[in-house]
């Protein structure tokens, strides 16, 4: 494929100094962004997309909720014209072995150098494996690739019960999944509540009741200790005594971070590739985007790795900025979302370190918000099939304003109005 790109804005101002050749390791959301923007932005270099899966470039969220094995394009990240239309060289079913700084070259499995002026590491993360007795690799199932995905689809016809370690976002999503088709689910949760590392506990314990009611059977404070066999079916043992049959168990417990080429690279990693404000690891060639990267947030005190499309995106977006000349710091508020049952959650903003909560709405009409604060300050706000306030909630934090508490109580009161009024109000920053 031809180095030089032509199909795009030619002559655009931009200043690529001697970047001619950007090679990004991952086929991710953070990795395709990454591509895209670039060329958005009058990259005309080369640029060439490592990823280990065979697959086109696929989004990741739709695997643990509406799942069609038969909708393949719809879950490509770009349309496979995309990459010939940009001169982006996607190399697929490729691993990135190994990366020889000095001589600025990823080193392929199989052996073939590829040489880089800068090189973008979006490794992404992998599912935890707990070292359980009986489960190993490849026997429980899981989700995070587009073939755990065909996986489960071809078995679920067969499943009357499924046991779900980890009541996190995947977990609950997949439990939900399963109890539309009447499948018994029962959920293994170390924590005393669900989702407990992101949400509020007045949140946990609305989607306590949610999955409760849906028939969902929620073990707290326990954990998977054992898998075996009982006749056709597996055997699990909890920590607690507890024995459960069942059809399958799903490992849901948790990502870590592809951080492994890094740091044999002698990069600096700490649960994920740390990288400064610009996204630079402690190599200025070589950058780290999306979940495989540990970066300064503006919205939280100290260095954190985020898991979410918004994080990927806004990453590449900010990365492309730099690489062609026009480099700030990321400064992305976070957001979230997950889709369980009937209740599509939003988060926006990072909800550690709040002192207060003020409830929008009630939770029995299954369509209210927490606005979480720290004094007066509001932090983060979580959202149930609410998403007029979680675009207010993003609009007023992106910017560091707040909503008075009383205002957030009062459902009668028009937050839109206020954020619309408040955001003009706020002073521009002097440059
Ligand atoms: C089932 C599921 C549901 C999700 N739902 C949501 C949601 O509802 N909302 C939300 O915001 N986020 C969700 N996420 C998270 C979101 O999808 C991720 O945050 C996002 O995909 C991260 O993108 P990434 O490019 O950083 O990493 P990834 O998408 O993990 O891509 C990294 C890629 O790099 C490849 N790779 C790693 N090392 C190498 C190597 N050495 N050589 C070659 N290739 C390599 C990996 O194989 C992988 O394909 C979900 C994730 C999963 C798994």
């Amino acid at each position: 494929m031809s180095s030089k790109n032509t199909a795009h804005t030619e002559g655009a101002a931009v200043s690529q100094g001697r970047l001619e050749r950007v090679v990004i390791v991952g086929s991710g959301q953070a990795a395709v962004e990454l591509a895209a923007s670039l060329r958005q932005r009058g990259f005309t270099g080369s640029i060439i997309l490592i990823g280990e899966e065979r697959n086109l470039p696929y989004q990741k969220p739709p695997l643990s909720k509406d799942f069609h094995p038969a909708s393949k394009a719809a879950m490509l990240l770009r349309a496979e014209s995309f990459y010939a239309a940009n001169s982006v060289e996607l190399r697929l079913g490729a691993v990135a072995e190994r990366i020889d700084r000095v001589a600025r070259v990823v080193v392929m499995a199989d052996g073939t150098p590829l040489p880089y002026d800068h090189l973008v590491l979006a490794t992404g993360a992998r599912n935890r494996v707990p070292d359980i007795p009986g489960v190993s690799v490849g026997t429980p199932l899981e989700l995070r690739t587009l073939a755990h995905a065909h996986n489960l689809a071809a078995r679920i016809a067969e499943f009357r019960h499924v046991t779900i370690a980890g009541g996190g976002f995947i977990g609950l999503e997949v439990a939900s999944l399963l109890r539309s088709r009447e499948i018994e689910v029962d959920v293994i949760e170390a924590a005393d509540r669900l989702m407990g590392r992101v949400l509020s506990p007045v949140m946990s314990d609305y989607f306590r009741q949610l999955h409760t009611k849906a028939g969902v059977r929620l073990r707290f404070r326990n954990t998977v200790k054992s898998v075996g066999k009982d006749a056709a079916r597996e055997l699990v043992t909890l920590a607690d005594g507890t024995t459960i049959n069942t059809d399958a168990i799903m490992m849901a417990i948790g990502v870590l971070p592809n951080d492994a080429l890094a740091a044999a690279a002698g990069l600096k990693v700490d649960n994920g590739i740390v990288v400064d404000a610009e996204l630079r690891t402690s190599d200025p060639a070589i950058s780290a985007i999306g979940d495989c990267a540990v970066h300064p947030n503006p919205f939280c005190s100290g260095l954190i790795r985020l898991e979410s499309v918004q994080n990927a995106i806004d990453q590449a977006r900010c990365l492309a900025a730099g690489l062609t000349g026009w480099p700030s710091p990321y400064h992305s508020l976070p957001w979230f979302w997950s889709n369980q049952g009937s209740a599509r959650l939003q988060i926006a903003g990072l909800a550690a370190d709040t002192d207060g909560a003020v409830l929008r709405g009630e939770p029995g009409s299954d369509a209210f918000s927490i606005f979480l604060y720290k004094g007066e300050r509001l932090i983060a706000v979580e959202s149930v099939n609410k998403p007029s306030d979680h675009m207010v909630a993003r609009r007023l934090l992106s910017v560091g304003l707040s909503v008075p508490k009383s205002m957030a109580a009062d459902t009668g009161a028009d937050l839109k109005q206020f954020a619309g009024a408040a955001v003009v109000r706020k002073p521009s920053p002097v440059t």
